[in-house]
C-alpha cells in the first residue's frame, strides 16, 4: 500500500490529466500503471452504478439516465488512453495488461447491463417517457439507454444472463487474442532482400524497404514487411514473380500459421459462442441481433444490396482479368494469371491504357500537403482552421494540431499519427483521447487518427499512393466526427452511432480529395513544387473506376462471407478454412481475387466486435456517401455553404441525437438510391447476371 505507483494521484494515468489541452503527461506513462488504474476506476464506477440502482428515491430521469451518464468518468479516461496506446505504440507489457483486463472490462460492462434492478429504474422510466416533458435528445438518450440495457439480456433471467456474462468475458479474452496473433505474425515476418531482388520497384519502395530493414536489424538490406502500403508496393511493382508469390502467400496466410499464432479455432469459438448468445436474446442468428439495431435492420436487406453489387461486380472483375491475361500472352508469358500477379498486370495495364503509372503519380501526394488539403476541406466546408500545436505526444511521430472554428473559439486538438512502424497495429483508424459532450462542462475533444504509411529515408518527404491518400481522407473524415460533435449526452457523440452509418462523414470526405478544386493547389511535385499538370490530372481521374471490378469483388466476397459466418444457427465443429472455400466457391469467386480480409486474420469481425456480421456497413454507406455527394453536384459547387450547413447539422455535429434514416432525409430531403453508387464504381453498365 505503500508503492506510490498506487496511489491514485501519483499515477498519471489515473491522476487528472494537466498537461496542455487536458492531455495525459505521456512521458510519465509506464505500462504498469493501467493495471491499478483500471481496478481504481472500476471501483469507483461499480460503486456509482450501485447508487445509482439502490436509490431509494422513485426513478427520475435525471437521478438514473442522468447520473448513469455523469458515472465512469476515470474509467472511460484510462480506457482511452490504454487501447489508443495499445493501437499506435504497443509492447509486450502493454500487451500482457490488454490480456489481463479485457476479461475484467467484460466482467465490468456485464455488472452494469446486467444489473437487474438499475434495469428496472430505466424500465420503468421507458415505459413513461411520454409522461415528463423530456427533451428530444433526453428522449434519445433514454431511448439508447433502454434499448443497450435489453439487448445486452438485462430483460433475461438469472440463469440465462450468468451464461451471457460468461460469454462476454471469454469473447473479450478470444478478441483480444485474435489481433494480438495477427500483429505477432505481423511482426515475425519479413522479406528480407538484397539490391539485386528488387527489378521493376521504384525508388519511393526501396528507400521505404530500406528503412524498414533497418529498423529491424538488416542495416544495407531491403526489408518487406506485412503492412498493406508495403506488400501492395511489392505487388504492384517488382517483375520477380516468384518473389511476389512468396510475399502474398505471407501475407493471405497471417492468423493461419498452424502454429500458436493460428486463429482458426479462436474464430470457430468466436462464431459458436455469438451463435448463442443470439439465441439466449432470442433472435435466430447473431447476423440478425447485430442488424437489428443497425440502419439496414435485417440481414437480407443487407445482403440485398451486396447481391445487387456482387454479380455486376464479378461481371466487370472477368473483363478486367481477361485484359490481364491478355497482357501475360503478349508478354510471352506462359502462365494463368495468378492472384499475386493481379496487382502487377493491372499497375501495367492501367500505365498502357492511361499513360499513367503509380511512380508518376507518386511524387505529387506528398503526405504533407495532403494533410493541409483535408484541413482546407474543413475550412471550406465548416469554417476549421487548425494550428499545429508543439506538444509532447507518446511518439515522436505523432503530430498534434489546435483546432478552432470561424470565430477563433477553440474546437477540439487533433492528432496525426501516419507512419507504419513495429509497435502499431495494422489498418488505419480513428480514435479519441476525449470525446465532446455538455453535461458536464463545455468539454472539447480530442481526436486521433492513425495510419501506416511507409515512412521514407531520413530527409526525403512521405509521399503518398493515391490509395493512401484516399485512407487519409477518409480517417479525416471520422475526426472529423468527432471534432464537430455538438451534444449534451456522452452517450450520442460523435462516432456512436450505427456502424452502418459511420462510415458515412469519413467515405463522404474521400469525394473532396477527387476534386480538380483540391488536387490543383494541393497535388504538387516534392522536388519542384509544380502543381500536377492537368493532362495527368484528368487522366489520374479518368482511372477512377479502372479496376473496380476487382476491388469491388475483393470488398464484397468479405461482406458476403461475414454475413455467412454470422448467420449459421449453430456452428458445432465449424472447420473455418472449410467454411472460407464452401462460401467462396458458392459465390462464384473468381480464382485469381483473394478476399481483401481472410477469415484468419479479419480483425474488423473477430478483433473485438465492431464490424461482425457489419463489414456490409461500407457498402451500404458508401450508398449514402455517394448519393450525398450528389447533393452537392447538383448544386454546381462542391462546396457549396446551404448543402455544407445541412451536413453539419444534421451529419457530422448530429452524433446519435436521430434515428439514422432520419438524419439522412434531414439532410438530403429524402433517403438514398444505390445509382451514384453504381456510377461511381463503374458498374452502372455492367451486366447484372
Ligand atoms: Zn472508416
Amino acid at each position: 500500500m505503500t508503492d506510490p505507483q498506487l496511489s491514485p494521484s501519483a499515477n498519471p494515468v489515473l491522476a487528472e490529466w494537466r498537461a496542455r489541452f487536458g492531455l495525459p503527461a505521456f512521458a510519465e506513462v509506464k505500462p504498469e500503471h493501467f493495471r491499478p488504474a483500471f481496478d481504481a476506476a472500476m471501483a469507483e464506477n461499480r460503486a456509482e452504478i450501485d447508487a445509482i440502482a439502490a436509490d431509494k428515491a422513485p426513478p427520475t430521469f435525471d437521478n438514473t439516465i442522468g447520473a448513469l451518464e455523469r458515472s465512469g468518468q476515470d474509467l472511460t479516461r484510462v480506457s482511452s488512453l490504454f487501447f489508443a496506446l495499445g493501437g499506435a505504440d504497443t509492447n509486450d507489457a502493454l500487451e500482457a495488461v490488454e490480456r489481463e483486463v479485457s476479461p475484467l472490462l467484460a466482467r465490468h460492462s456485464n455488472a452494469l447491463y446486467l444489473n437487474r434492478p438499475l434495469f428496472a429504474r430505466i424500465a420503468d422510466l421507458w415505459r413513461r417517457r411520454a409522461s415528463f416533458g423530456l427533451s428530444p435528445e433526453q428522449a434519445r438518450v433514454l431511448d439508447r439507454y433502454h434499448t443497450r440495457f435489453v439487448r445486452a439480456g438485462a430483460a433475461l433471467e438469472k440463469p440465462a444472463q450468468d451464461r451471457l456474462a460468461a460469454i462476454n468475458e471469454r469473447l473479450a479474452s478470444l478478441g483480444t487474442q485474435f489481433g494480438q496473433n495477427v500483429l505477432a505474425d505481423e511482426k515475425s515476418y519479413s522479406l528480407v532482400l538484397e539490391e539485386g531482388d528488387l527489378a521493376g520497384l521504384p525508388e519511393f519502395a526501396r528507400a521505404s524497404a530500406r528503412a524498414a530493414a533497418q529498423e529491424r536489424g538488416h542495416p544495407g538490406k531491403y526489408a518487406f514487411t506485412l503492412g498493406r502500403s508495403s506488400v501492395e508496393a511489392f505487388l504492384q511493382f517488382s517483375s520477380r514473380r516468384d518473389l511476389r508469390e512468396k510475399l502474398f502467400q505471407a501475407w493471405i496466410k497471417r492468423g493461419e500459421s498452424g502454429a500458436a499464432t493460428d486463429n482458426r479455432a479462436v474464430v470457430a469459438e468466436i462464431v459458436a459462442l455469438r451463435a448463442e448468445r443470439a439465441k439466449l436474446l432470442g433472435f435466430a442468428t447473431f447476423a440478425d441481433y447485430r442488424l437489428d439495431d443497425q440502419m439496414a435492420k435485417t440481414p437480407a436487406a443487407a445482403r440485398g444490396l451486396l447481391e445487387n453489387v456482387w454479380t455486376r461486380a464479378r461481371a466487370k472483375a472477368g473483363a478486367e482479368r481477361d485484359a490481364l491475361q491478355a497482357m501475360v500472352a503478349e508478354e510471352g508469358g506462359n502462365f494463368a494469371l495468378a492472384p499475386w500477379d493481379w496487382r502487377y498486370y493491372a499497375e501495367k495495364l492501367r500505365k498502357a491504357r492511361y499513360d499513367l503509372d503509380e511512380t508518376e503519380i507518386k511524387p505529387y501526394f506528398q503526405l504533407d500537403r495532403l494533410i493541409e488539403a483535408a484541413f482546407d476541406t474543413a475550412g471550406r466546408l465548416f469554417g476549421l482552421a487548425f494550428t499545429p500545436a508543439d506538444i509532447p505526444l507518446y511518439h515522436p511521430d505523432a503530430r498534434a494540431w489546435e483546432v478552432k472554428d470561424a470565430s477563433g473559439r477553440h474546437v477540439g486538438l487533433f492528432i496525426g499519427d501516419y507512419f507504419a512502424r513495429a509497435s502499431k497495429h495494422s489498418g488505419a483508424w480513428m480514435t479519441s483521447l476525449r470525446d465532446q459532450e455538455k453535461l458536464m462542462g463545455d468539454i472539447r475533444p480530442v481526436i486521433l487518427n492513425i495510419c501506416n504509411f511507409s515512412k521514407p529515408a531520413a530527409g526525403e518527404p512521405a509521399l503518398l499512393s493515391f490509395d493512401d491518400a484516399r485512407t487519409l481522407f477518409h480517417e479525416f473524415g471520422h475526426a472529423l466526427h468527432g471534432l464537430l460533435s455538438d451534444v449534451t449526452y456522452p452517450l450520442l457523440a460523435g462516432t456512436s452511432v450505427p456502424s452502418d452509418f459511420v462510415e458515412l462523414p469519413s467515405q463522404l470526405y474521400e469525394h473532396w480529395l477527387e476534386t480538380p478544386e483540391i488536387l490543383e493547389t494541393y497535388a504538387r511535385h516534392a522536388r519542384t513544387g509544380q502543381p500536377m499538370p492537368k493532362a495527368l490530372l484528368d487522366r489520374l481521374l479518368a482511372t477512377r473506376t479502372f479496376n473496380q471490378g476487382f476491388a469491388t469483388v475483393e470488398f464484397t466476397a468479405c461482406a458476403l462471407l461475414d454475413l455467412d459466418i454470422h448467420s449459421l444457427p449453430d456452428s458445432k465443429g465449424l472447420d473455418v478454412g472449410e467454411f472460407e472455400r464452401e462460401g467462396l466457391a458458392r459465390i462464384h469467386m473468381p480464382a485469381e481475387i483473394v478476399m481483401r480480409h481472410r477469415l484468419p486474420h479479419f480483425q474488423h469481425l473477430f478483433s473485438g466486435g465492431g464490424y461482425a456480421a457489419g463489414y456490409y456497413s461500407y457498402m451500404w454507406s458508401e450508398v449514402l456517401d455517394a448519393d450525398a455527394f450528389e447533393a452537392f453536384r447538383e448544386t454546381g459547387d462542391v462546396f457549396d455553404p446551404a448543402t455544407a450547413k445541412r451536413l453539419r447539422d444534421f451529419i457530422y455535429s448530429a452524433g446519435n441525437l436521430r434515428d439514422p434514416a432520419e438524419a439522412y432525409k434531414a439532410f438530403r430531403g429524402r433517403l438514398p438510391t444505390v445509382d451514384a453508387l453504381l456510377k461511381k464504381r463503374g458498374l452502372a453498365d455492367a451486366d447484372a447476371e
